[in-house]
């Protein structure tokens, strides 16, 4: 291994869903290889068996692939540091808690749930800043410990933390970050069950793996003394460590599901597009130095920098995540909108008409300005899919004149007249019953746009009845024809 590659990971435990904070996590250590021709790990930290959810390493799994963020190595992937599921490690972790034992840098502890409880209990009547272990256990005879092992009594390895300066992070986003290490606790790096610690297992992956530079949410920088006292027992070189800033609700709280979805899959499963939720998370942090806020993930590789991570915690605004989706839907290819157009198709209550490719590009293409979301190409223009079923009554209200059954009635006998109308031949036979009639060509639009689509808005009324065809226009109409006027006499 190269000290020239960096290698970064990102760590996850498998709680069920993959978390925005968490995206942002590994889309930053991503661009980060990405940017500076290293290695991107994925890592899956599973030994909390507490906290096991069925199904969980394989939807993460799947959430990731699907945002595009491909590791070099992880799971089910080549690499030569793995395994790479922590819970296949644990032979690893043993030897190295053996190590500190030998070392006197750890110690077995036998101190039972009760009487931790009352230490715990004492020191908060005695108002110590800090619950503490004692280091009952650190004083064991030799002989009282293989004694306690004989009779196989439940114990856990501690760190010694022994007394000595501050212990100091140079953090890459925060800065120098000292803590007194009066408050560290002698911390468990293996339980009871054999199972190390996230510390434990935390320092000994990211140091057998390689790992060169450490990045994860700030939640976690409370833990990295605890990690640097491991290092330093071990005789290890330190990461590179950055923490990157809380994630906030618009109302400064901290990002939580109460006020919204947290997790990617939601919003994948709202039609969110994964380069608008890559774009925007990336956001939640860091800022390429000008006022640019679209960018692809090839952007991003580009001006990526930690040093423009800044240290303010981040406001998670949805409004800002919607534009973005606009944004790149519009920038998307349009067979490959096709292609998400017809899976929503799928899911519609349209599911059994037969479209062609071309029909469904024409109203991609005529929509394209006014939707944010695939979705909405249905939920926007149902008339697209279904004849108007009902008709706007305030637009019947304000738009529908003495005149509209006449104009109409021309209209249609115009279109057909026509062969094959091309756009511009609906725009030039409409300004013909216009002129003919003597009043403004307003007087027929909005009339036909509400015959022909139930609505008073939608994309340009010409690619509206293009798109819709003649034969169907003229069916519309005449259909519209019997039922509105009594829809105005009934409102008037
Ligand atoms: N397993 C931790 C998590 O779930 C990893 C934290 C770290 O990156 O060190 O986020």
């Amino acid at each position: 291994m190269s000290n020239d590659t960096p290698r970064v990971r990102f760590a996850p435990s498998p709680t069920g869903y993959l978390h925005v904070g968490g995206l942002r996590t590994a889309l930053y250590n991503y661009l980060f290889a990405k940017r500076n021709g290293g290695k991107f790990i994925l890592r899956i930290e599973d030994t909390d068996r507490n906290r096991f959810v069925e199904g969980a390493v394989e939807n993460l799994i799947d959430t990731i692939s699907w945002v595009g963020l491909d590791y070099d190595e992880g799971p089910h992937k080549d690499g030569n540091v793995g395994p790479y599921f922590q819970s296949e490690r644990l032979d690893i972790y043993k030897k190295y808690a053996d190590q500190l034992i030998e070392q006197g840098d750890a110690y077995r502890c036998f101190c039972t749930p009760e009487r931790l409880k009352t230490l715990r209990e004492e020191q908060q009547k005695a108002k110590l800043p800090q619950a503490k272990y004692d280091k009952h256990c650190l004083y064991l005879s030799n002989e009282e410990i293989e004694k306690n092992l004989e009779e196989e009594k439940p114990h856990i390895v501690r760190l010694n933390v022994k007394t000595g300066d501050n212990v100091v992070i140079d953090d890459i986003v925060r800065g120098r970050v000292e803590f007194t290490r009066d408050v560290i606790d002698d911390q468990v790096l293996i339980k009871t069950d054999g199972f190390p610690t996230y510390h434990m297992a935390n320092v000994v992956d990211d140091h057998l793996m390689g790992i060169t530079h450490v990045i994860r949410g700030e939640e976690w920088l409370s833990s990295t003394p605890k990690h640097i006292l491991l290092y330093n027992a071990f005789g290890w070189e330190l990461p590179k460590f950055a923490h990157l800033p809380l994630l906030l609700n618009t109302d400064r709280s901290k990002l939580s599901k109460r006020q919204g979805d947290v997790a990617v899959e939601d919003y994948r499963a709202k039609g969110y597009l994964k380069e608008a939720l890559l774009n925007f998370v990336a956001l939640l942090g860091w800022s390429a130095g000008d006022n640019d806020e679209y960018f692809t993930l090839d952007d991003m590789i580009e001006k990526f920098s930690l040093e423009r991570v800044h240290k303010a915690g981040a406001i998670f605004n949805i409004d800002k995540l919607n534009w973005l989706n606009a944004e790149h839907l519009r920038k998307k290819d349009k067979t490959e909108i096709l292609k998400m157009l017809r899976e929503e198709l799928a899911k519609s209550k349209y599911k059994d008409l037969e479209l062609s490719d071309e029909y469904l590009m024409l109203i991609i293409e005529a929509m394209l300005e006014r939707v944010s979301f695939v979705k909405e190409y249905i939920e926007n223009s149902p008339y697209f899919f279904e004849r108007p079923t009902t008709y706007d009554e305030t637009v019947v209200k304000k738009r529908w004149k003495d005149d509209s059954v006449e104009l109409l009635q021309k209209y249609v006998e115009k279109l057909s007249m026509l062969e094959n109308p091309t756009k511009e031949d609906f725009e030039t036979s409409l300004k013909q019953v216009a002129e003919e009639a003597e009043c403004g060509a307003g007087r027929i639009i909005h009339p036909v746009r509400l015959a022909t689509s139930g609505v008073g808005i939608g994309p340009g009324v010409y690619d509206l009845l293009f798109i819709l065809g003649k034969d169907e226009v003229i069916t519309r109409i005449n259909e519209a024809l019997k039922v509105i006027p009594d829809i105005k006499a009934k409102i008037k």
